[in-house]
């Protein structure tokens, strides 16, 4: 018990023993959360003797459910089973695991990315004798996305096993998305929306199986909650309402995925949504630097549509954020560059201490060059995909092939290495599968003598395929996963190929699968496995050596590292041109937060970078409205920045900054004389924060008038 609180504030620690009914807790960055919500979660199984399969902690990515576990279990010891402790969608393939057979589907069921997405899709048009390119793959993976808003299409597809109507009828994008939607159902492949979806209709249709996961689920607790959808929300709501137990931690000036639906309404009206919630505040930071926390705080007061709460920071002095201004790109690099080697010679850093974030992957090229330049070792979360590449996915489906035998992996490894079965020969397998209603593997087996497939080596794929499921029964994922690499000649064939890159890849993948079996201490199953890892993203990957870490903002959510450099702070970038032409306020508020959220991940020491030229579309590159916006004692300037260039800079963002709507006055002060177009002249005698109103004494009035101060044509008088 002691141990437990040790190193917990009065605050947090009031956050921990408040096991019991409806509890935020709303804090900035760095003050806390992610601790308290750890530290909760472990006294409820070791203080309150309540089995962790009781108990659902949901946050937001793959890596932080692994940080996550990884802490929890050092507090609560053993070998108790932490699945619960996962992701939203996570959460969605342990329940569909247990009950998707309701549903009519097999709990081996596979989880389709956009690159099995894509093969699908590609597949459709081969048959309809179509031409597709990368924008026709976006334009109808939109719709697919649009169609899967809500559930209606599983009801229809499953529960009715009819077609739901996709675009007009006869439109043509209208019947390739049925088609899609067959395929999909014919290898039983749920993608990313799907998850979610089959777990609101399974819970819908069947009110015992929504009971049974009640009734399990004691209690719930939710990190990064700011950022929920509503999906997630009412997931989440619906699990809760047997025992009431829900404990949700966030903050809401890191809402950064508005774009993908999230609403950080249910965070700031929770009590509404639960009315006689608790609230618990943190007001320590223990993360940054009291000169980082200045700056951070400084630039989301810039916000309007927010609830001010600074934060104070624990840890001692140390130096200003810093702004460097470079005349091109290479120079910001080799600055950069020269920053990260005089931290490592003079404060004695480690490269991993350092991290370096972009708001997108293409930023990072430069720096990428100078750290090549000067074998610096980096690693980059996010940029590439390490499960997208092509070595890894090739490898994981002769995994999935030995699990479930589905067609997507069986088109994707029959011919590598090359098995003499090119287009021609998949043709015929595809049409005497669909004819037969067969997998493609069974019809290969089925047909293997057939004319059309001699001389080919699908006798040999197909003996080893049965001996490896044979196997499979006896040796855990990485043997089998050697064995299969070895058995199938794959191998042999990326070592011919001579490209080490791609080898590296695969021993790094047979080092995380280790290492997973590692953590959860139990004998993984494979079919467990391949659903883990289907909902992996790259930065998921364990970190090994000592490198200097790059990665996007959006990756580097709820993290920390002692030395920050947030590079490419060019107007155009942060905010996004996207943004600055929509000139929407909300708009440029989630790009502010998007600052706020780098900039806070910053332990020791902040820089903050960017330089001249000019943009991709010719627009000329001026830096960053969100450093104007602080004030100048809070930071200090390197580099070479020309008087002239800020003003014409401020310019620019002066004219861009003529907002169309919902944009919040000019923000008047107490007291402040202004101008209203019927009143005339007054005061403002004070500010109603809550009703977002003014009230204003006019002059030619006996009694003050509440106006609101979203009104457009209240001016300075
Ligand atoms: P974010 O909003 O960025 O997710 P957070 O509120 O979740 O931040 P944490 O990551 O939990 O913050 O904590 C920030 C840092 O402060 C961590 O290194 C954590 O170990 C440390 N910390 C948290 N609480 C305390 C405490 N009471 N005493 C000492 N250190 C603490
Ligand atoms: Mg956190």
């Amino acid at each position: 018990m002691e141990k437990l609180m040790e190193g917990l504030n009065e605050a947090q620690q009031e956050a921990v023993v408040s096991t019991e009914g409806y509890i935020r807790v709303v804090a900035g960055a760095g003050s806390g959360k992610t601790r308290a919500l750890t530290h909760r979660y472990a006294f409820i199984v070791n203080e309150l003797g309540v089995d962790p399969a009781h108990v659902l902690s949901v946050t937001f990515t793959n890596k932080a459910a692994h940080e996550m576990r990884r802490r929890v279990k050092r507090l609560i010891g053993g070998e108790q089973d932490t699945g619960f402790i996962t992701t939203y969608h996570g959460f969605c393939v342990r329940v569909l695991r247990e009950d998707i057979h309701r549903l009519f589907y097999p709990k081996n069921f596979s989880i389709l990315d956009v690159e099995d997405q894509k093969t699908l899709l590609r597949e459709i048009f081969e048959d309809m004798g179509l031409k597709m390119n990368e924008k026709t793959f976006k334009r109808l993976l939109d719709k697919i996305g649009i169609l899967k808003g809500n559930t209606h299409y599983v009801q229809q597809m499953i529960l009715r096993g009819g077609m739901p109507e996709a675009g007009e009828s006869g439109d043509l994008d209208g019947q390739i998305i049925q088609q899609y939607l067959k395929k999909q159902k014919r290898v039983y492949g749920l993608d990313f929306d799907d998850l979610l979806n089959f777990v609101f209709v399974l819970f819908d249709q069947y009110p015992d199986v929504l009971a049974k996961w009640q009734d399990r689920l004691y209690y719930i607790q939710v990190d990064e909650f700011q950022d929920s959808s509503l999906k997630q929300f009412e997931l989440v709501r619906m699990l809760a309402q047997e025992h009431e137990n829900l404990f949700v931690v966030g903050d809401p000036d890191q809402t950064i995925y508005e774009w993908r639906g999230a609403d950080p309404k249910y965070m700031v009206d929770f009590e509404e949504f639960f009315p006689g919630a608790q609230t618990v505040f943190l007001k320590e930071n223990y993360r940054s630097t009291p000169e980082i926390l200045s700056f951070g705080n400084a630039l989301i007061k810039n916000n309007y549509f927010r609830v001010d709460k600074d934060m104070l920071p624990v840890h001692p002095p140390g130096i200003k954020a810093v702004h460097y201004h470079g005349k091109n790109d290479i120079q910001e690099a080799k600055w950069i560059v020269q920053q990260i080697q005089s931290l490592v010679e003079e404060e004695k850093a480690r490269l991993s201490d350092v991290a370096v974030l972009y708001r997108a992957g293409y930023l990072s090229r430069y720096v990428e060059q100078e750290l090549m330049a000067e074998n610096l070792e980096y690693t980059i979360f996010g940029g590439f995909k390490f499960f997208d590449r092509m070595e890894i996915k090739d490898a994981l489906a002769h995994l999935k092939m030995i699990a479930t035998g589905d067609d997507l992996s069986f088109s994707r490894i029959i011919n590598v290495p090359k098995r003499q079965i090119g287009r021609k020969r998949m043709a015929f397998i595809r049409q005497k599968a669909e004819a037969e209603g067969l997998s493609y593997y069974e019809t290969l087996k089925k047909y293997v003598d057939h004319e059309q497939l001699q001389r080919t080596g699908a006798q040999a794929f197909i003996s080893a395929m049965e001996e490896l499921k044979e196997r499979k029964k006896t040796l855990n994922v990485s043997e089998l996963l050697q064995e299969a690499m070895q058995r199938t000649g794959y191998e042999a064939y990326r070592r011919e190929d001579g490209d080490q890159e791609r080898l590296d890849n695969l021993a790094e993948l047979l080092h995380s699968i280790v290492q997973y079996e590692q953590t959860l201490g139990e004998d993984v199953d494979l079919d467990e496995y391949l659903q883990m890892v289907s909902l992996y993203t790259d930065h998921d990957r364990e970190e090994r050596a000592d490198t200097i870490k790059l990665m996007t903002i959006h990756t580097a959510k709820g993290l920390e590292f002692p030395y920050v450099f947030v590079i490419g702070m060019t107007e155009g970038v942060m905010p996004s041109v996207r943004t600055i032409r929509q000139r929407k306020e909300r708009g440029l508020e989630e790009e502010r937060r998007l600052a706020y959220v780098a900039v806070t991940r910053a332990e020791k020491a902040l820089f903050m970078t960017e330089s001249e030229g000019f943009q991709n579309g010719g627009q000329k590159k001026y830096p960053s409205r969100f450093i104007f916006e602080v004030d100048e004692d809070l930071y200090e300037r390197a580099g070479d920045l020309d008087p002239s260039l800020v003003e014409e800079a401020k310019e620019y963002i002066r004219a861009s900054h003529r907002l169309r709507d919902d944009a919040p006055p000019q923000g008047f002060e107490k007291g402040a004389r202004v101008h209203h177009p019927v009143f005339g002249i007054g005061t403002i005698q004070s500010i109603d924060e809550k009703k977002n109103n003014y009230l204003i004494f006019f002059d030619n009035l006996k009694a003050p008038r509440p106006i609101s101060r979203l009104f457009k044509k209240l001016e300075k008088a």
